[in-house]
């Protein structure tokens, strides 16, 4: 490898490049690969990890003997709760424990604002002219998708290092009541691994509002899959919004989902309690109660948190592996070239590979036609519209070790190939 920025190669080094570029691509096309980096699923030796899951509960009832095969119990189990509440670091009395999915809980306090407004809002959202979300990017696609599904409009903000960009977000809800919420992955965001510091959090949580009933949706859905030994904290959004006077501001979630089984695990959500009884209330119209046998299956079989967080080391186990490798392929053939940038994350499912600008859509194709699936270039923005047509998310913890090694060489290859051919033409 070389390690001269490209823009640096005269026009016959460019060619020159160029033609090792195809003849490396074509090579990789002749592999014949079938490979899949596009979600962040787990991977099945970490859905192994919790195969006990499959014998219990051992019994039918809870710790105050109820039997949880029957209907009710709106909140979820007590003992549930408690473990989400000492994980996301908040008061039991303010969690919910649901059914398997905390995208769907996401998605009815959105449509219940919508419908009858929250417990702080003039009117229900759907009775304004326009409803508007702050969205800091590049973000996590189905948050998006389902606002556009639901005609809610998206302004984008930057997302940093230590959480998204304030003085863009200030901006964006000082003045005008339509801007109604926020989505934040605070914690080894999707995609980009970024941590939401206290600091960020404690200004998103104090700063003035136009609309009364402005949300902060605070989806930590990563809250504790560390990828080191460094167990980061998450900023207690809802002692920050209560200490700062905007109890009902935050909405946090979370979910077993890349904890036992991504489909069958349990999700919870924690809020004021004036949210929560806003929140039980509607659920009282839409359910008699959760999946609690699934929720004593989970109590029983991890005991308390702390059973949670050496689980979460058997997972880090399996699947740092996966990304280290994806930052050895891309040092190994990118470093000092000048047209790739990319995330080293701490936690979480992701890698953020940002490419030479106006290239990211020909790489994915080209990994496409190479047989690696990439995620759609722009799915991390609002209606899929990255700008720079720049950003590449890649999910390494599906695939087994030798296959992300494999397509993550295929991968930087592509990367090089459509920066040298953007060049090129230039
Ligand atoms: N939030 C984020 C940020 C995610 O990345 C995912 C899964 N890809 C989810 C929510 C989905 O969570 P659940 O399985 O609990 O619906």
């Amino acid at each position: 490898t070389t390690s001269t920025p490209l823009s640096d190669l005269s026009p016959d080094q460019l060619a020159e490049r160029l033609t090792t570029l195809r003849a490396d691509y074509a090579d990789l096309q002749g592999k014949g690969l079938k490979l899949d980096l596009t979600r962040g699923k787990p991977g099945s030796d970490q859905l192994d990890l919790s195969e006990g899951l499959l014998r219990l509960p051992t019994t039918h009832l809870d710790r105050s003997g109820t039997d949880v095969r029957n209907y009710g119990g709106l909140e979820g189990l007590a003992e549930m709760r408690e473990i989400f509440a000492d994980l996301l670091g908040v008061d039991v009395d303010r969690v919910i424990a649901g059914g398997n999915s905390s995208l769907s809980m996401m998605y009815q306090v959105v449509t219940w604002l919508l419908s009858h407004g929250g417990p702080d809002s003039p009117r229900p959202w759907s009775k304004e002219e326009t409803v508007t979300f702050v969205c800091p990017v590049p973000g996590y696609d189905r948050h998006f998708t389902m606002l556009a599904d639901l005609g809610i409009e998206m302004v984008t903000v930057p997302m940093h290092d230590d959480g998204p960009d304030v003085p863009s977000v200030r901006a964006l809800v000082a003045d005008d009541p339509s801007v109604k919420g926020m989505w934040l992955v605070p914690t080894y965001a999707n995609p980009t691994g970024a941590v939401t510091s206290a600091e960020v959090a404690a200004e998103l949580m104090a700063m003035p509002t136009a609309a009364p009933d402005f949300r902060i949706l605070w989806d930590n859905a990563y809250a504790v899959h560390h990828l080191t030994e460094v167990e980061t904290k998450s900023a207690d959004a809802l002692a920050l919004a209560s200490a700062s006077g905007h109890p009902n501001r935050p909405v946090v979630f979370a979910s077993t989902s890349k904890i036992t089984f991504a489909g069958a695990g349990v999700a919870a959500m924690a809020c004021s309690p004036e949210n929560k009884e806003w929140f039980l209330k509607r659920l009282s119209f839409a359910a008699i109660g959760p999946d609690k046998v699934n929720q004593l299956r989970h109590v029983e079989f991890f005991g308390d948190a702390d059973g949670v967080r050496a689980h979460m080391r058997r997972h880090r186990d399996l699947i740092a592996p996966k990304f280290a490798a994806v930052q050895d392929a891309l040092r190994s053939r990118l470093d000092g070239l000048g047209v790739a940038t990319w995330s080293e994350p701490v936690g979480g499912y992701f890698v953020d590979l940002n490419v030479l600008d106006g290239t990211a859509a020909r790489v994915v194709r080209l990994a496409k036609e190479a047989g690696i699936a990439l995620t759609p270039a722009g799915s991390a923005f609002p209606h899929g519209n990255d700008p720079d047509d720049r950003n590449i998310r890649l999910a390494p913890t599906f695939p087994s070790l030798a296959d992300v090694e494999a397509a993550m060489a295929g991968v930087a290859v592509c990367v090089e190939l459509a920066a040298v051919e953007k060049l090129s033409a230039t």
